[in-house]
């Protein structure tokens, strides 16, 4: 984390030290070997938690969905995704590593409805190929850690069931969203068929993933991952904190997003940069500024000199996430910068 107060993402949260103490502490093995107590463990109570049969540990979130997309199609077929989701968005491997053409889907502000999915089914013309996964994305990143409820993931499984797909969750901020909602992660997932979730954003531990899924997905993905070079050896070490991370990190993300709606109202009060409350679901919290005020980036550049860090998410919005290691006082102290630089 930058020294001052980083706003840019819920990555840069550092362990606790219960984190530290468990790494240093950690039974380990040879993963590859499958003799590493603390990953089987962490795979285990990811799996148990999301309800599902087995799990992985993995290097990255983007690593954890290329693996859901190899297991479940093969070159050629084609995948629903939302036009802003992370993994066509910012991942890529969909298309180059997996041979797997997207299909972009419209939503509501990051909410997918079974009228998306229809909208974009193709006509009997010969050349569709076959339409085998549906990845859904909760909570939605680039839509503003937008929530979707459990009826309406639940609307989408029964129709991509019915269609023939396979069906993905990108849950990166899984937890978060399972928190807002005061649900169990696993009901939002139930009718899934694989899930990512990410234990170093939100719930603060130093690297990794996991995806979750039935034991034979399970056994699949762990080839792929050998193949991609995912195997980590004496990994425990790094597994001890996401143990940490899924027994102790999930219900704090309340406090995470009382900070951003409290961010957001502050951030609104400032003429030129529009932030639609309404979307503030979680912990992130986009706002929308006009050109006369300032660019993203030169909104960011100016935060910089005070020690303030925000993400410059486009070229007309910039991004704050809350997270463990930004208090309420903080965000007070960063909207005062904010509102002596831009309030003239
Ligand atoms: C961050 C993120 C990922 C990828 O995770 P990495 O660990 O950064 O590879 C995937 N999906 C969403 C929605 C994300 O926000």
């Amino acid at each position: 984390m930058k020294e001052g107060i980083d706003l840019r993402s819920d990555t840069v949260t550092e362990p606790t030290q219960a984190m530290w103490e468990a790494m240093n502490n950690a039974v380990i093995g040879d993963d590859v070997f499958g003799e590493d107590k603390t990953v089987m463990s962490l795979e285990s109570l990811a799996a148990d938690i999301l309800g599902k049969e087995a799990g992985l540990f993995v290097a990255s979130g983007t690593m954890g969905n290329l693996l859901a997309v190899l297991c479940q199609t093969k070159p050629g077929d084609e995948a629903m995704v939302e036009k802003l989701a992370h993994i066509y968005y910012f991942e890529r491997g969909m298309a180059s590593i997996a041979g797997v053409t997207p299909v972009l889907l419209e939503s509501d502000n990051g909410v997918v409805r079974p009228d998306h999915i229809r909208a974009q089914f193709r006509g009997a013309s010969g050349h569709e190929s076959k339409i085998a996964l549906l990845c859904l994305e909760n909570t939605h990143n680039l839509h503003g850690g937008t929530v979707s409820t459990v009826k309406e993931m639940e609307a989408n499984y029964a129709f991509a069931k019915q269609n023939g797909m396979k069906i993905h969750v990108d849950g990166a901020r899984l937890f978060n969203a399972a928190v807002a909602l005061n649900v169990p992660a696993a009901d939002l997932v139930r009718g899934a068929d694989t899930v990512m979730v990410c234990l170093a954003k939100s719930l603060c531990a130093p690297v990794g993933s996991v995806l979750v899924g039935s034991v034979d997905l399970i056994k699949k993905a762990r080839q792929w991952r050998s193949i991609l070079g995912g195997g980590m050896r004496q990994a425990g070490i790094i597994a001890a904190a996401g143990v940490v991370a899924l027994e102790t990190m999930v219900e704090r993300l309340a406090e995470d997003h009382a900070n951003a709606k409290y961010l957001g109202q502050e951030l609104s009060k400032i003429p030129g940069v529009t932030v639609n409350r309404e979307l503030i679901h979680t912990n992130l919290v986009y706002g929308m500024l006009d050109p006369k005020l300032a660019t993203p980036a030169e909104f960011e550049a100016k935060l910089q000199q005070y020690n303030v860090y925000c993400f410059a998410a486009s070229q007309t919005e910039v991004r704050f996430a809350t997270h463990k290691d930004v208090t309420h006082n903080q965000i007070t102290e960063a909207l005062g910068i904010m509102k002596k630089l831009f309030i003239h």
